[in-house]
C-alpha cells in the first residue's frame, strides 16, 4: 500500500513528500460507559490510513484518494469546504487546526487505507488523525499536544461531517501503541497503558454486516435511563454508583431503569477486572469478562440483536476464550479472543452457520494491536 501511495504521489505531484499514517481501533471492553463517566479500553490496530504529503507553497490543498479514485482541491478558509464527503474529513482537520491557532498551509497529498469503512473500526478517525498528526509535524513543530489532535478529529466529525461522536476513536488512533491497550477514564480524561500481548491467541472481528436501524432512538432512551437512576442516587453519573446503591433504590425505579444501571455498573467493574487480569497475563479472565459484557449488553442493556447473539453462541460452542459485541450494538461486529489452535475451526463454523441462517457470510478481520499516528521512517 505504501509503495503504491508513493508511486501515485510521484506521478501526480512529483518528487518528495513525507509519509504519515494513523490507525483504526478496537475496543476490548467498556461499552456504553463513555456517557456514564466510566472507562473505555481501546487500542489501535494494524489497519491504517497512510498519506504522502508535501507542502506546495500555495494556500490550496490538492488531494487524491486512491481507494475512492477521486481528486479534490480546496482552500483553507471556512467557505472553501469541498463537496466530497471523504475530502471534508481533511478539510475539517485543517480548519479545526487553524481555529485552535495552529498553522496550516497548502499541500499536495495522496492517501489510501485498509481500515474497512463503516465496519466499526473507525476508518474516519484514522483519516482525521493521520492528517492532524501531519499538520502538527509539518507546520507546528509538534507543539499541538496529542489530546488536542484527538479533539481536532472529534470536532471535525461534529462540525464538518455531522457525526456527534465521543473522543474514544480519535484518542485511540492518536495515542495507540504497539502491544498496548489504553484505559481511558471518560470523566477525568486520564489514561493508562496496559500490556496486551496475547501469545497463543488471535484477536479477530466477525462482522455480521447487518445494521438494524431502530425507530425510537434506543440510544437516547438508554442514556435517559442512566440519567434517571443517577439523579435518583443524587450523583452526576453512574460512574459513582455501586451495586449496593442500586439495590437500595430498587423499589423506587422502573425495572427497565434498574436493568440498564445494573449493566453500566457491572461494566465499570469488568473493565477494571480486565486491566488487572492483563497485568497478570490471565487471558482466561479477560475472555470471561468479554462474555459477561455480551450477556449484559444483550439481556440487561438490550442493545444486541439476533445475529450478534448467534455469533456469540457460535463462539461459545467453538471454545473461543472471549467474545462480545463491539460498539454500540444493533449490528456490526463481535470481537473475539481465540486460541490459535481453535481459530480455523471457529472461523469456518461461524461462516458456514451464519450463512446457512442469514444467507450471507460474516466478514472476518484479524487485528494486531499496533502503533497509532506516526511519521513513517
Ligand atoms: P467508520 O466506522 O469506518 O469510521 P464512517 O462512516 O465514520 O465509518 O467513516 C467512513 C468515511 O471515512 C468514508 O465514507 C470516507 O468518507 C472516509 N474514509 C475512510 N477510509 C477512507 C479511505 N481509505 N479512503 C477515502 N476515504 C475514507
Ligand atoms: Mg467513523
Amino acid at each position: 500500500m505504501k509503495e503504491r501511495i508513493k508511486a501515485e504521489f510521484a506521478q501526480r505531484f512529483g518528487e518528495g513528500g513525507t509519509m504519515y499514517a494513523s490507525a483504526g481501533r478496537i475496543n476490548l471492553i467498556g461499552e456504553h460507559t463513555d456517557y456514564n463517566g466510566g472507562f473505555v479500553f481501546p487500542g489501535a490496530i494494524d489497519k491504517c490510513i497512510a498519506a504522502q504529503i508535501k507542502e506546495n507553497g500555495t494556500e490550496t490543498v490538492r488531494v487524491y484518494s486512491i481507494d475512492i479514485d477521486d481528486y479534490a482541491e480546496f482552500g483553507l478558509t471556512e467557505d472553501a469546504a469541498p463537496k466530497a464527503q471523504w475530502a471534508r474529513y481533511i478539510f475539517g482537520v485543517c480548519r479545526e487546526t487553524i481555529k485552535r491557532g495552529g498553522v496550516v498551509r497548502g499541500f499536495d497529498a495522496v492517501f489510501a487505507g485498509n481500515v474497512p469503512l463503516g465496519a466499526g473500526l473507525s476508518s474516519s478517525a484514522a483519516l482525521e488523525s493521520c492528517f492532524a498528526f501531519a499538520m502538527n509535524d509539518m507546520y507546528n513543530d509538534n507543539k499541538i499536544d496529542k489530546f488536542e489532535l484527538a479533539r481536532i478529529g472529534q470536532s471535525t466529525e461534529h462540525n464538518y461531517c455531522g457525526v456527534n461522536c465521543g473522543i474514544m476513536d480519535q484518542f485511540a488512533s492518536v495515542f495507540g501503541k504497539k502491544n498496548c491497550l489504553m484505559r481511558l477514564d471518560c470523566r477525568s480524561m486520564e489514561f493508562q497503558y496496559f500490556p496486551f500481548e496475547p501469545k497463543g491467541y488471535k484477536l479477530v472481528l466477525v462482522d455480521s454486516v447487518v445494521k438494524h436501524e431502530l425507530v425510537d432512538s434506543p440510544y437516547n432512551k438508554r442514556r435517559e435511563s442512566c440519567e434517571r437512576v443517577a439523579a435518583k442516587l443524587g450523583i452526576e453519573t453512574l460512574r459513582d454508583a455501586e451495586m449496593e446503591d442500586l439495590e437500595r433504590i430498587k423499589a423506587e425505579i422502573s425495572e427497565e431503569d434498574y436493568m440498564r444501571a445494573e449493566y453500566v455498573i457491572g461494566e465499570k467493574q469488568r473493565v477494571l477486572d480486565v486491566c488487572a487480569a492483563l497485568e497478570a497475563g490471565d487471558y482466561d479472565t479477560v475472555g470471561e469478562r468479554m462474555y459477561q459484557t455480551h450477556a449484559g449488553m444483550s439481556k440487561l442493556y438490550e442493545v444486541s440483536c439476533e445475529e450478534l447473539d448467534y455469533l456469540n453462541d457460535i463462539a461459545k460452542e467453538c471454545g473461543v476464550t472471549g467474545s462480545r459485541i463491539m460498539g454500540g450494538g444493533f449490528g456490526g461486529c463481535t470481537i473475539n479472543l481465540v486460541k490459535d489452535e481453535l481459530y480455523d475451526n471457529f472461523i469456518a463454523t461461524a461462516k458456514a452457520k451464519f450463512n446457512e441462517k442469514y444467507g450471507h457470510e460474516p466478514k472476518v478481520y484479524d487485528v494486531i494491536i499496533s502503533d497509532g499516528a506516526h511519521k513513517e521512517e
